[in-house]
């Protein structure tokens, strides 16, 4: 028996609250200033932690806190389905922020505050507004007394901008359990609406990006040594420069372009939707059409190393011992030891590389049923619009779920877009926003998802 279709109340009931939450939600300061120190960790967490529980169990829900450390809650709450025996989709999102300098906002960046018909605030799209979206469907789903065609879990995680430490990753691996029965999960970075120009027509056409993968990251240190002496006496052993040389070695080299499955599905698409084709010489032309996805998809076009902090010497006038370079290192799917031999080939022979974090690549199915219910769920709130997949630059929590769990992930925190929102450097931005339409067309659609699912 299908779940019915909601009433124009509760279906409005679920759209208001997913607004409401977001902008609770934003007022909770949550921010995560990364580190394992808990000296350094806030309280915004477990405030946060404590509001998704209150809204749950006032409806009737029996959410489980489980904390990885003090302080560092996740919350779970399941949906019977219909199937017990299917396997079940986890609908998650991550409570945590990253920092912002409110000298550097036009607003309280903590305040959600409404200005043009969006919502303003840190977390307003990373991801507050997923949560709240998941938190009030639900809430609809515990009112209405509706059961899913398969078993659903909500996870709200803690950590997600620490690398997953103290929330997805700790949970996967300490607390398999609280995961059982799951084989799929939706969660950021997709889902969003970029306007291409139709062949012939040259009319707006909404293009949906569904994340079906995402790079792997190498976050690292490279450990120069070399002979430390007296600043007057030549030196030909230096820790500096043999620790410059590897640097420039990783800047000079030219990362070939390499477009994986995933990236070609994305630029065929838009190829079919606007006719502009592409190839290698091209696609630096291409990118400008992604509109607000352009930093992601730019990203996705091969490895890539950056350097990212510097440390060397004490005295102006004694040579040091030992330099030290920080990087992160990004790899496509199926690339991880590539880049870690190609990392040790470059830096040489005084150099050592320090792995500090790896984190997987994810690369889901496109062509899973799942998909084609995202496909759906979204066309039908928003006739006439296509849905594409692509490779996200960056990481979320579905890669610990994958790594640790086998559980296939996707970004799908449905959004339209006005046309000209410049969309991916609002993630970690300033003047972090999203449009109150957008979340409420979100909860709409993500309602469709898990009614068909
Ligand atoms: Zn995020």
């Amino acid at each position: 028996m299908p779940i019915a279709v909601p009433t124009a109340d509760e279906l409005a009931l679920l759209q208001d609250e997913a607004v409401a939450f977001t902008r609770d939600l934003i007022r909770i300061d949550t921010t995560n200033f990364g580190g394992n120190d808990p000296a350094t960790w806030g309280r915004g967490e477990t405030e946060a932690a404590e509001y998704v529980v209150a809204k749950l169990r006032e409806v009737g829900l029996d959410p489980e806190v489980h904390e990885s450390a003090p302080g560092r809650p996740s919350v779970f709450v399941r949906v019977d389905g219909q199937d017990r025996e299917r396997g079940g989709l986890i609908l998650h999102g991550h409570l945590d922020v990253v920092p912002a300098r409110a000298e550097d906002w036009s607003v309280d960046p903590f305040g959600a505050e409404i200005h043009d018909g969006m919502i303003y605030g840190r977390g307003a799209v990373d991801m507050k507004d997923m949560v709240a979206m998941i938190l009030a469907l639900a809430r609809h789903l515990a009112r209405t007394g509706q059961r899913p065609p398969r078993d659903l879990l909500f996870v709200f995680f803690a950590d997600e901008e620490n690398g997953g430490v103290w929330g997805s990753d700790w949970m996967s691996r300490h607390r398999p359990e609280l995961f059982a029965g799951m084989s799929e999960a939706i969660s950021e970075v997709g889902g969003y609406s970029i306007t291409l120009p139709e062949k012939d027509t040259g009319e707006d056409v909404r293009a949906y990006l569904v994340q079906t993968a995402e790079k792997g990251l190498i976050w690292g240190r490279l450990r120069a040594t070399g002979r430390a002496g007296h600043g007057s006496v030549p030196n030909h052993e230096s820790a500096i420069v043999r620790l410059a040389r590897a640097i420039t070695a990783l800047d000079e080299h030219v990362f070939p372009f390499e477009f994986i499955a995933a990236v070609r599905a994305l630029f065929d698409g838009v190829t079919e939707i606007t006719g502009i084709g592409w190839d290698e010489e091209t696609i630096r032309e291409t990118l400008p059409l992604m509109g607000g996805a352009r930093q992601f998809v730019a990203g996705t076009l091969g490895d890539s190393v950056n350097l990212t902090m510097l440390e060397a010497g004490y005295k102006g006038n004694v040579i040091p011992q030992t330099a030290e370079a920080t990087f992160d290192a990004r790899f496509l799917p199926g690339h991880q030891d590539e880049l870690l031999a190609l990392l040790d080939d470059l830096t040489g022979e005084h150099v050592e590389v320090v792995i500090d974090h790896i984190g997987n690549s994810v690369d889901s199915p496109r062509d899973a049923p799942l998909v084609a219910t995202m496909t759906e769920s979204v066309q039908a709130e928003d006739p006439g619009a296509r849905v594409l997949p692509y490779c996200l630059s960056g990481g979320t929590d579905n890669k610990a779920l994958f790594r640790v769990l086998g559980i296939t992930g996707y970004g799908f925190a449905p959004l339209q877009l006005p046309k000209g929102l410049d969309f991916a450097p609002l993630f970690h931005g300033i003047d972090e926003r999203v449009p109150i339409e957008a979340v409420r067309f979100g909860a709409r659609v993500l309602l469709r998802l898990v009614r068909d699912c």
